[in-house]
């Protein structure tokens, strides 16, 4: 049975639009993987450390029969084809990045296992990811959250414009 899964796109290194936009189609073409959809790309201030250049993010929502954990091993390998500089090991979580995915929604499941948590833990905090999701689904609903919109009210949204 396919299930309705939404995906986060970010980077901010390098050409992020275009990166996020071969980073779709890459998904995109996957098997088990159809009609996907990639909202506006909105230029955000960085997060966390912000001494760092403005961050690009997307959400693309999709169709897909995989297991939610076949899902996220598909996004690691795109994450890898683009060369994602993961310095986690120098404790730099919220440094740069050429391109980051994150499986935000698995249809209304709630998924704890070792290396993968959905909803995503900082979807509902996360204007970012919250604006672009409204944008492909004004009704959109958070597992255990609530409305997508609600959420997006609680924080803040200043400074994420969508790209021309
Ligand atoms: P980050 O570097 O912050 O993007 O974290 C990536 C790691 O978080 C991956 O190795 C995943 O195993 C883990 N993870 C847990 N839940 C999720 C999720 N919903 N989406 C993406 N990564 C996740």
């Amino acid at each position: 049975m396919s299930v309705r899964a939404w995906i986060g796109l970010g980077g901010n290194l390098g050409d992020v639009p275009q990166v996020l936009r071969d980073a779709a189609a890459m998904l995109s073409a996957l098997p088990d993987i159809g009609s996907l959809q990639l909202s506006s790309l909105y230029r955000t201030p960085a997060w966390g450390r912000t001494d760092q250049p403005d961050f690009v993010n997307a959400v693309a929502v999709l169709h897909t029969e995989r297991a939610p954990m076949d899902l996220l091993d598909a996004l690691l390998e795109i994450e890898r084809t683009f060369g994602r500089t993961r310095s986690d090991a120098a404790g730099d979580q919220w440094g740069p990045r050429t391109l980051d995915l994150d499986l935000l929604l698995y249809g209304d499941a709630v998924i704890t296992l070792p290396g993968l948590t959905v909803p995503h833990p900082r979807l509902h905090e996360r204007a970012f990811a919250l604006v672009p999701m409204l944008e492909l689904d004004a009704g959109i609903v958070i597992p255990r959250i609530g409305s997508a919109a609600d959420a997006l009210a609680r924080v803040d949204r200043a400074g994420i414009e969508a790209l021309p």
